[in-house]
């Protein structure tokens, strides 16, 4: 069974806890602070792999979680950071939020991608020592990693896609013309797995055509097999399209062409727009003027045609050079662009309660909401930091700060965020 989409959960590894430790030595009355900071929780990367072909795995596997960052220790120890989850998937693997549907990443290259932080790990006392504060007794908790549910969905990388009814001959052309070697046999849906197949004219000119298994009437409304395959055509930079011009099932090709255009149009009407030639096969058991009169048909709303015997492999190459051709006027395939987390508007924050506790003139405010919002900021942005202070105001943040006392130059700690009050 090719399996190409998945649900998986993910987790990020939590950030190791700061310690609080005083240097000790003998004969030495009291030491410094020298808790060491905690580490680095592992992120979640995914990576292409091109031994893998299918998002099949991943239906027995559904959970994958990043190792924590380890706790801070005495004498100025750093916990070790941990080490990033690495999730291997196949070359063309989108990567969606399940509950949204947003589009986090598009893994059509080699680059790996961070699609989950880890936490960061929290402060050890010896980074709160100053002149007047010399035994800070506190440390800071590392942030949790960052959790989700993912939807994946494996849309193929090809230059070209081969559409057409089940046995027209798709599965026979990719076999003659590239190393491929899918299932050919003159029942219907032979192929239950898009193949790929790529074509050498040599001279460093070559192309990947993917053979899409076949649809029917009614695919693009999800019925029936090859409408779950109709993903695969999306990022094609091309079609080609596979009748067969004899009839030799009774069909008559005209209606066959109709129909797989619209079913094409009803999946996404982008697919309408993309470039598409038309091959005829089987032309061995069409006579001359079958063979005429459907050239005609289809040259008439615009389409170049070509007529084949994809089994003898009589009359491939001018299709081959011709999607060459065109290839080479088209732009590359195409890759998606992730889209950024929502804002959430500053007046949508609702006034919740944060936790304010003060350690020695620290003043540590702590809530589960707030944890997210600082994830989501980019603190090297001037706007998202007007963002953050607005959000701040707004949720009585400030006022509650106030109200535990803090005055102005008092130090504020928020996670791994630390500033001055400014009044
Ligand atoms: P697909 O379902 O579109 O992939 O079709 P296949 O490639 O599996 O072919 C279906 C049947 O058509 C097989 O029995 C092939 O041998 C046959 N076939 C393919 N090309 C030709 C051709 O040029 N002439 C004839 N007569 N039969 C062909
Ligand atoms: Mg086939």
């Amino acid at each position: 069974m090719f399996i190409d989409v998945a649900k998986i959960k993910l987790k990020a590894g939590d950030g190791g806890n700061g310690a609080v430790s005083f240097h000790r030595e003998k004969y030495v009355a009291s030491g410094g602070p020298d808790g060491g900071d905690g580490g680095r929780g592992g992120d979640i990367v995914f990576q292409t792999d091109t031994n893998i072909s299918t998002l099949q795995d991943f239906r027995y596997k559904r959970k994958y979680i990043a190792k924590n960052g380890e706790n801070g220790g005495a004498r100025r120890c750093s916990g070790k950071s941990a080490e990033s989850l690495v999730v291997r998937v196949p070359k063309g693997t989108l990567v969606k939020d399940a509950e949204t549907g947003r589009l986090i990443a598009d893994l059509s290259t080699d680059e790996p991608q961070v699609i989950l932080k880890g936490g960061r790990g929290g402060w050890g006392n010896a980074h709160f020592a100053t002149p007047t504060r010399q035994t800070p007794r506190f440390a800071k908790p590392g942030t949790p990693g960052e959790e989700l549910e993912v939807q994946l969905e494996l849309k193929l990388l090809a230059d070209v896609g081969l559409v057409g009814f089940p046995n027209v001959g798709k599965s026979t052309l990719i076999s003659v013309v590239s190393a491929a070697k899918p299932n050919i046999a003159n029942y219907h849906f032979t192929t239950i797995t898009p193949v790929l197949g790529v074509v050498d004219l040599g001279e460093g000119n070559s192309y990947v055509i993917a053979d899409i298994p076949g649809l029917i009437e009614g695919a693009g409304e999800g019925v029936g097999l090859g409408h779950q395959f109709l993903r695969h055509v999306e990022r094609c930079r091309m079609l080609v399209h596979i009748v067969d011009v004899s009839g030799s099932e009774g069909r008559d090709p005209k209606e066959d062409f109709r129909i797989i255009n619209e079913e094409l149009h009803k999946f996404n009407p982008e697919l309408s727009e993309r470039p598409m030639i038309v091959a005829g096969n089987k032309c061995d058991l069409a006579t001359d003027e079958q063979i005429a009169d459907f050239k005609d048909f289809v040259e008439e709303q615009g389409y170049d045609f070509f007529p084949i015997m994809a089994a003898i492999r009589y009359d491939v190459d001018p299709l081959l050079n011709k999607i060459q051709e065109m290839l080479s006027k088209l732009p590359p395939v195409r890759q998606y662009e992730p889209e950024p987390a929502p804002v959430k508007p500053v007046e949508e924050f609702e006034k919740t309660k944060v936790n304010i506790t003060n350690h020695d003139g620290v003043y540590f405010v702590e809530g589960d909401w707030l944890l997210q919002l600082i994830n989501s900021i980019n603190f090297d942005d001037y706007e998202s930091l007007q963002y953050f202070q607005r959000v701040l105001n707004n949720t009585g943040v400030i006022d509650a700060l106030r109200e535990a006392g803090v005055q102005e130059g008092d130090t504020v700690s928020m996670y791994d965020l630390e500033f001055d009050f400014v009044n």
